[in-house]
């Protein structure tokens, strides 16, 4: 069934090949219903009318009646200008433009009564408006006031007559045609229960508002119904898995016991403990699990890794833990060496640079099922490494990894699929968290261990480097260590390349007494992790490192984190790399370096970091500044591609189009029902629609 929706924008009328081929390289309109979804982005309120004796210079634009006086040309050259007196019963005020002179020149007619709209700029005593709309008076009905929608259009459209208004008189000519195409993807009920405009109205609203009123609710219908088909596909998705997948069934205790009596070195946080729960209820269910544990940095998610291990290997299965770095995968290794030793429990380590000989004894060993844990980067994933019975699967730092890797270590045990954790230090605003991995479930570690010192964070200009410097002796001289972190974007940037060495060997210079340690990632893994062990071991007293060092690296003795152009860096990742200090018992410090003049984004992620250490905090701030798309990456995209949704505001709408959606599919899960049909029909066109899509892009 090919609709009227489907129908290629060309064929509008008032587009043409031309402008059809344009609208689509533009702005991705490929068909009627692309334009129909194009929403406008924000209206101009022309419901209302100001005297000209009321402007003020922090009204936005604005409009006002009034009558055209004299009109004059000033000015030469490049400051000439058209001038003109416009007047109401209050005061005077001057209509101004400086392009266009005399095409509009040959329009205004002295002693008409006009409405002007636009930006109210003060000079002097006098108002202006500088390049306003005009409309002639009468031309309006003098009832017909209405919100104007203003939609995206770029430079290339504009120029073929395809700015804002051109692209509202296409719509305005789709609706005429097309208006009684638009059917309803609700049922009654629903639409009832939770009084919901209907769809054919919240089209016609949303692009041609009576008023705000009506406005509102139709925003809202659409946006609830964008958040209810995406909470449903990622539910079915869910309930597909579980329904499919049964899971070993991990429900053995004993080494727990024993390690909780003889070897756990501190008491879990409350917060341990309830995710801790939550893994072991999903562990010993029968269904395999797929969880995700958010805890902030420092929050002690290694531990309970470690106890979800315990838990797997003493029902008899292996597991294994993917790090994103050689690095850190190595540090997860020394961590938990000790703690399966005490446990009597085998475990190497492999990653890319893991000798040949040592690699073929690890795969053995799996295979032979003595090997009881395998930490370990993205070799793990490799054909060759096959296990007895792997029967948990743990990942580390996840932003790092995609879905398509997440799939692959399901395929990695033979009857049925390992369970998976997912470990995540990115803080995901709850709203996000539960659109990306709306297929997983979620446990969140939120309390760090007690006697913690927050992290004191300090916002500092290039100029105070010297007293930083100063600041940095002392710690040093009370026996504690010092990172030192440079920008740097891509790895292959030469520039930013050059101003770590720059740095390191200034910090070489102003520090000549203690050794320095350097760390980047054009370094050969074994030089990585020489200068990482040494700095480990109190060896070297300051590190100068890239963001190599943002992900988990553990040195408690590490007191001061300075990242230098702090500017430079997002919101998260400075959280990330400040999560490296703070991590032992001494007052630890984060001191951001920037230059003077930096811009508002800039200062508001600083003033950020400065007030706060609670990473979902900063994580909202971030989805404010930077919108979702960022914030998870190009792996996800698509997801969070929403038209007129919006993830940092629409909160609550998420949240009950999401209980929404459940209800239904508890109900209905295959939605066979006579009154589920048009939320079917929704879906299927959905599905059909993102085929066309890969098709032609
Ligand atoms: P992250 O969540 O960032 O991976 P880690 O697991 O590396 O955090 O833990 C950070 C530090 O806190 C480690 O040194 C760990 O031993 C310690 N730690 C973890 N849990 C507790 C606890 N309940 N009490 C005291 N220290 C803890
Ligand atoms: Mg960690």
């Amino acid at each position: 069934m090919s609709g009227f929706f489907d129908t290629n924008i060309e064929f509008l009328r008032g587009v043409g090949p031309l402008k059809a081929e344009l609208l689509k390289k533009e702005l991705q309109i490929f068909t009627f219903g692309d334009l129909l979804e194009h929403f406008p982005f924000r209206y101009e309120d022309r419901t209302s009318f100001v005297k000209i004796n009321e402007l003020t210079p922090e009204l936005e634009h604005v409009q006002v009646v009034g009558k055209l006086g004299n009109v004059e040309l000033v000015g030469e050259g490049r400051k000439k200008r058209l001038i003109a007196q416009f007047s109401d019963e209050t005061a005077t005020m001057e209509l101004t433009w400086f392009k266009g002179i005399q095409w509009v020149s040959k329009r205004l007619v002295t002693g008409a009564s006009y409405v002007a709209f636009g930006k109210p700029n003060q000079y002097g005593r006098k108002y202006s408006m500088a390049h306003p709309e005009l409309e002639l008076l009468t031309e309006r009905q003098a009832d017909k006031s209405f919100l104007q929608p203003v939609y995206s259009s770029t430079e290339k459209l504009k120029n073929k007559f395809l700015d804002s208004k051109g692209i509202s008189k296409l719509i305005e000519e789709l609706l005429k045609q097309g208006l009684n195409h638009v059917s309803e993807t609700f049922p009654p009920t629903l639409m009832h229960a939770h009084r919901l405009m209907a769809k054919r109205e919240a089209i016609r609203h949303i692009h041609f508002p009576s008023d705000i009123q009506v406005l509102r609710r139709a925003r809202y219908r659409l946006k609830f119904e964008e958040f209810f088909f995406l909470q449903l596909r990622l539910l079915k998705l869910k309930l597909a898995r579980t329904e499919k997948f049964r899971g070993q069934v991990l429900g053995q205790t004993s080494l727990l016991t024993e390690f909780y009596t003889k070897h756990l070195p501190f008491d879990l946080t409350n917060a341990q403990k309830k995710v801790t729960r939550e893994i072991f209820t999903d562990l010993k269910s029968g269904k395999q699990m797929n969880r995700l544990v958010q805890g902030d940095v420092g929050s002690g998610k290694t531990i309970v890794a470690f106890i979800s291990i315990l838990i797997a290997v003493d029902s008899g299965a292996q597991t294994c833990l993917m790090a994103p770095t050689e690095i850190l995968a190595t540090q997860h290794f020394e961590g938990l060496k000790d703690y399966a030793s005490q446990m009597g429990l085998e475990i190497a380590l492999l990653t890319g640079s893991t000798k040949r000989s040592s690699r073929e004894a690890i795969h053995a060993a799996l295979l032979e099922g003595r090997l009881h844990i395998l930490i370990g980067t993205h070799a793990l994933l490799e054909d060759v490494v096959r296990f007895q019975n792997l029967g948990l699967a743990i990942i580390d730092e996840q932003h790092r990894f995609g879905v398509a890797q997440r799939a692959k270590l399901w395929g990695k045990n033979r009857e049925l699929y390992p369970h998976v954790l997912v470990m995540t230090a990115t803080p995901i605003p709850r709203t996000l968290a539960m659109t990306l991995y709306g297929d997983l479930d979620i446990s969140v570690i939120d309390e760090l261990p007690s006697g913690r010192k927050p992290i004191q964070t300090i916002h500092r200009y290039d100029r105070d480097r010297l007293r930083v410097f100063g600041f940095i002796r002392k710690q040093i001289e009370a026996g504690r260590q010092v990172y030192m972190v440079y920008p740097l974007i891509e790895e292959s940037e030469k520039s930013d390349l050059k101003s770590l060495m720059d740095g390191y060997e200034s910090i070489c210079r102003a520090f000549s007494e203690y050794p320095i340690g350097i760390l980047h990632g054009n370094m050969k893994p074994a030089d990585k992790e020489f200068e990482m062990a040494r700095f480990a071991k109190g060896e070297t007293k300051i590190m100068v490192a890239t963001t190599v060092i943002e992900v988990g690296v553990n040195v408690p003795n590490a007191t001061v984190m300075v990242i230098e152009n702090a500017e430079r860096f997002g919101l998260s990742q400075l959280h990330q790399l400040r999560g490296r200090v703070g991590r032992g018992s001494s007052q630890s410090y984060c001191i951001l370096m920037t230059k003077y003049e930096l811009s508002k984004d800039s200062r508001v992620r600083l003033e950020t970091m400065v007030r706060t250490n609670n990473g979902f905090e900063i994580a909202d701030v971030d989805l404010k500044l930077r919108g979702p798309g960022d914030l998870t990456g190009t792996q996800q995209s698509g997801l969070t591609d929403l038209k007129i949704a919006d993830l940092s505001k629409d909160a609550p709408i998420l949240a009950l189009a999401r209980d929404v959606a459940r209800e239904i599919l508890e109900q209905d899960p295959q939605l066979l029902a006579e009154e589920h049909r048009p939320i079917l029909a929704q879906i299927s066109k959905q599905k059909k629609n993102a085929v066309n899509w890969s098709r032609i892009s």
